[in-house]
């Protein structure tokens, strides 16, 4: 079994850029599980399905076809063929994702297939739930957090948004609703290694994460 690096945290706390900073920096593969609920999502708007009506989107949850790329220097996804890079980082489906993913039917059909993904390892998976429910065997956990205004700076500059109090607004209600919902809340493994990015620069944090994968391999 190749490594498996589960990567935990809030939006904004710089999961996505250290994940794929990590998996370049050791020639492994990534994976986004992100991306695979707002990709559920906005399939659920694109076919007038309510967001919001968990029974709804529980007898939809079939018929969508993913695709996941696992390159770190060009993520990609589709939906039934159609790449949807770009309208899953959209407003619409930012609103109504955690609504989504708290329905344990989803839970359920993308956890299994994130598990198909990982396979034999040698991967760097973000997420939410991966060191506790995805890949709770994973030999590096790691939990990154930032204080809200950081978190909240750096999504309106990779989102050309100004307005970053709105921004910081948005994403503390997401931790809300991804830390309260019943099905695999947003929470710390026992055993993940928490790291605050607010001091840092993307290259130290991606350092960081570095060593500890190679001081477990010097470990195995
Ligand atoms: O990471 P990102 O902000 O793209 O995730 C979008 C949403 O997907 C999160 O707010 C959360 O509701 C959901 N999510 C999840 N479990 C994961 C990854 C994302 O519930 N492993």
């Amino acid at each position: 079994m190749g490594v498996v690096v589960a990567m935990d945290g809030p939006s904004g706390s710089g999961k996505s850029s250290t994940s794929r900073g990590v998996a370049s920096r050791l020639g492994l593969r990534y994976l986004d599980t992100g991306a695979m609920y707002r990709a559920m999502t906005w399939w659920m708007l694109e076919h007038g399905v309510d967001p919001t009506d968990g029974d709804q989107v529980a007898a939809h949850v079939d018929r969508p076809v993913l695709v996941s790329g696992t390159d770190p220097a060009r993520p990609t996804i589709t939906v039934d063929g159609t790449d949807v890079a770009l309208p899953i980082r959209g407003p619409e489906v930012t609103a109504v994702v955690s609504a989504v993913s708290a329905v344990p039917e989803v839970r359920r059909r993308l956890v299994r297939e994130q598990r198909e993904i990982i396979g034999d390892g040698d991967i760097v998976v973000e997420g939410r739930d991966i060191g506790t429910v995805v890949a709770p065997a994973a030999a590096v956990k790691v939990f990154l957090t930032a204080d809200p205004s950081a978190r909240a700076e750096r999504r309106s500059a990779e989102h050309d948004h100004a307005d970053v109090a709105a921004t910081e607004r948005d994403l503390l209600r997401r931790d809300r609703l991804d830390s309260r919902r019943a099905a695999a809340p947003l929470t710390m493994a026992a055993d993940a290694h928490h790291l605050d990015t607010t001091p840092y620069t993307l290259d130290e944090v991606v350092e960081r994460v570095v060593a500890l994968v190679a001081a477990t391999r010097e470990n195995a």
